[in-house]
């Protein structure tokens, strides 16, 4: 006998599951790009004990047939891709079809859900990856999954957790920085019983700036609206007299996927340069649309890395967009008052 036996199939779940939902926020943002993908324009979040003790989201989107919801939560099972090809064209925000499979594994797992086309809606029930009861009920249209006791059957996992108020702030990031990333989306995000956020869902992103960053915010912001060589830089920018201490007020979407890139930062604060001083950094939220053929989404199992065939040219044009914005600003501000 030799000493190498394949793992069983919890096993390597449960090792899978570990890289795709690290913390409470993962499962929210796994949750919410989900519902985005099937179409919905009303998405709510509730969290109780920092999501450790339950994460519901709840959409009104497509929803799935009875068939669908039993397979969605096995592993690499996915509506989104088919073949190789389709990686290099990735249009929605999940192609890997690990999200409910990991989530699943390491949670007690309902998921509610119904098409427009059916009448009654499914019931599915899965505990540490193991279903326990796949039944009709009667739900609305759309989908609604609720996740307890996360983490459960992975002490490691849970010793690693920050503290409670870390975690909910990271969920409440997620959930802030989707709400900006899709204007056209009303979100709510209730932690415990209070209401954190709600957006209007009316596509109005200074509208939505002013809901998360103040009131004072309104009026600090100019849009810009770039197109070079094939890609295009939308977003808003803040006046260099608005700017916050840190980076956090800052936030990148990719094909409206959100992402963190060292990259696309540096190209912001470069425009902004002899604008602001050192230690201050602008806000911004900035909507880059490229050919998704010159992207590569597939880096890290979370998608919140993408690598460019060309960076430096990324980073060029969004750099000329932001640029030519804040100079065109800056010289309405020197024109006298008539
Ligand atoms: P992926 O998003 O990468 O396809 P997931 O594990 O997140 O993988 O989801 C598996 C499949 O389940 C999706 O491809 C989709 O068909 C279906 N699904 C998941 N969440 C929803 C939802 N909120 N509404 C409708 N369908 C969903
Ligand atoms: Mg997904």
């Amino acid at each position: 006998m030799g000493k190498i036996e394949l793992l069983a199939q919890d096993v390597v779940n449960q090792i899978a599951a570990g890289e795709v939902v690290e913390r409470p926020a993962s499962v929210v943002k796994e949750l919410i790009e989900n519902a985005i993908d099937a179409g919905a324009t009303q998405i709510t979040v509730e969290i109780k004990e920092a999501g450790l003790k339950e994460i519901k989201v709840i959409d009104n989107g497509v929803g799935m047939t009875a068939q669908d919801a039993e397979v969605a939560i096995a592993r690499h099972a996915t509506s989104k891709i088919r073949q190789t090809d389709d990686l290099n064209q990735v249009a929605t925000l999940g192609f890997r079809g690990e999200a409910l499979a990991a989530i699943s594994a390491v949670s007690r797992f309902t998921l509610l859900t119904k098409t427009a086309d059916d009448v009654a809606g499914t019931r599915v029930i899965v505990e540490g990856g193991q279903i326990k009861e796949v039944s009709p009920v009667g739900c609305p249209r759309g989908t609604q999954i609720l996740v307890e006791d996360l983490f459960f059957n992975s002490q490691p996992r849970r010793k690693f957790l920050k503290s409670p108020r870390s975690e909910s702030g990271a969920i409440a990031d997620v959930v802030t920085r989707f709400a900006l990333g899709y204007p056209k989306v009303a979100f709510r995000y209730y932690s415990g019983k209070r209401l954190n956020l709600s957006t209007p869902g009316q596509d109005d992103l200074l509208e939505i700036a002013s809901i998360i960053y103040g009131k004072e915010s309104r009026g600090q912001f100019l849009q810009i609206s770039h197109a070079e060589d094939g890609i295009e830089v939308q977003g808003i920018i803040s006046d260099p007299g608005f700017t916050r201490a840190s980076r956090y007020y800052q936030s990148f979407f990719v094909n409206r996927r959100l992402i963190r890139n060292y990259l696309l930062s540096r190209a912001l604060e470069n425009a902004y340069q002899g604008l602001v001083t050192s230690g201050h950094y602008p806000c911004a939220i900035i909507f880059l649309t490229i050919d998704p053929r010159s992207t590569d989404v597939n880096v890290h199992p979370t998608k919140s890395d993408i690598r460019f065939s060309d960076p430096q040219l990324v980073a060029r044009i969004l750099y000329h967009g932001i640029r030519d914005a804040l100079a065109d600003y800056l010289q309405q501000q020197r024109m006298p008052e008539f």
